[in-house]
């Protein structure tokens, strides 16, 4: 084959696409619009960043999410291998330095001879081989493209992020470091809520101010990657059965298992930075530096990224 794919998007999927058409001799363009445009979500102008969890989730044979990443290392993954590389502690899953993970990926892509990066956004379709990478935060042209073309509306959800706070602000005479069930030693930093703690906790997160989203559409939510707020809402207990869930986790100042436990996972390689994990948000930045400040804990907690939520675009393709 000698005609060059054009590739629209540098994020993982783009980049992965750029990797395996490299190697099996195909040329490729790759269209990445940042840091000329730039999205809701990213902050750099590095490819394949991640803007939300640092987490690509069980790493273990034993979990479907574990096989799949174990079968992309053996077809030759750049995702992969720059993951293993830039992996930092997190129990039985892989996460990521996100930062070295964005930059290892950039510099992969940018070896390659046969790749062409291109800082452009694309507005139309291009004519030729095509590989629409763009993922959930396609830029608004080229989604009324591609409505266009597909002749339908698009298909949306909401999605969030969740704040990450430094080390040295955590109150480790508070919190402690485990794994849950003790798996992966002392990877995680746990805060610990007592039943009246817990409640008061879920109903200030009730009470919060929120961003408000567009007033002329539903909000729907990734049933994945819910607001905290929006698990408060759904019962007082669901935080305690989800992100806050204390099973596996016995707190060693008293030998027993909290009521409910936040649990921090490491954010750069270094150690200095910690992100809530499933504390996805759209409390307003004030009330969330307000109502994450009551966890045990978290009490002089440095935020470094708040939580936000944004608006996802998907199309119904053929799976
Ligand atoms: C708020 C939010 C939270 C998320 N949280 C998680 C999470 O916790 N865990 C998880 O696994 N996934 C999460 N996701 C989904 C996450 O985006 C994907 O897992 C992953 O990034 C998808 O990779 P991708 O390559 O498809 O898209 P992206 O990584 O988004 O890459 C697409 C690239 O295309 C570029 N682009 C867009 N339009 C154009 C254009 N017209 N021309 C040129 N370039 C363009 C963008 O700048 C971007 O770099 C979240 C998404 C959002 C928006």
């Amino acid at each position: 084959m000698t005609e060059r794919v054009t590739i629209i998007g540098g994020g993982l999927a783009g980049c992965e696409a750029a990797w395996q058409l490299a190697r099996g001799g195909i040329g490729a363009d790759l269209y990445e619009m940042r840091p000329v445009r730039g999205t809701e979500a990213h902050q750099t102008d590095r490819l394949g960043e991640l803007v939300c969890s640092n987490s690509f989730r069980n790493a273990t044979l034993e979990t479907a999410v574990g096989l799949l990443k174990e079968e992309m290392r053996r077809l030759g993954s750049i995702v992969m291998q720059v993951a293993d590389a830039t992996r930092v502690p997190a129990g039985a899953c892989l996460a990521v330095d996100r930062l070295h993970f964005a930059d290892g990926l950039t510099r992969a892509v940018e070896a390659l001879a046969s790749v062409r990066i291109v800082r452009e956004e694309l507005t139309e379709l291009p004519l030729g081989l095509t590989i629409l990478a763009t993922g959930p935060l396609t830029s608004p042209a080229l989604s009324q493209a591609l409505r266009t073309a597909l002749g339908r509306t698009h298909l949306y959800f909401y999605d969030a992020i969740a704040p990450i706070v430094t080390v040295d602000s955590v109150d480790m005479g508070v919190a402690w470091k485990a794994s849950r069930y003790g798996k992966g030693g002392e990877d995680y930093i746990n805060c610990p809520l007592d039943r009246e703690q817990y409640y008061r906790f879920v109903a200030e997160v009730g009470g919060a101010e929120k961003v408000a989203t567009r007033d002329f559409e539903r909000c729907i939510y990734f049933e994945g990657c819910m607001p905290i707020e929006e698990m408060a809402r759904r019962g007082p207990d669901t935080l305690a059965f989800g992100p806050m869930r204390p099973v596996g986790l016995v707190n060693p100042r008293d030998g027993k298992r909290p009521y409910a436990c936040v649990q921090l996972r490491q954010d750069d390689a270094e150690g200095r930075l910690f992100n809530l994990v499933g504390f996805q948000t759209k409390m307003t930045y004030a009330e969330q530096r307000r109502v994450f400040r009551m966890i045990p804990g978290l009490e002089q907690a440095e935020f470094v990224r708040l939580g936000s939520l944004h608006r996802n675009t998907f199309i119904n393709s053929p799976a």
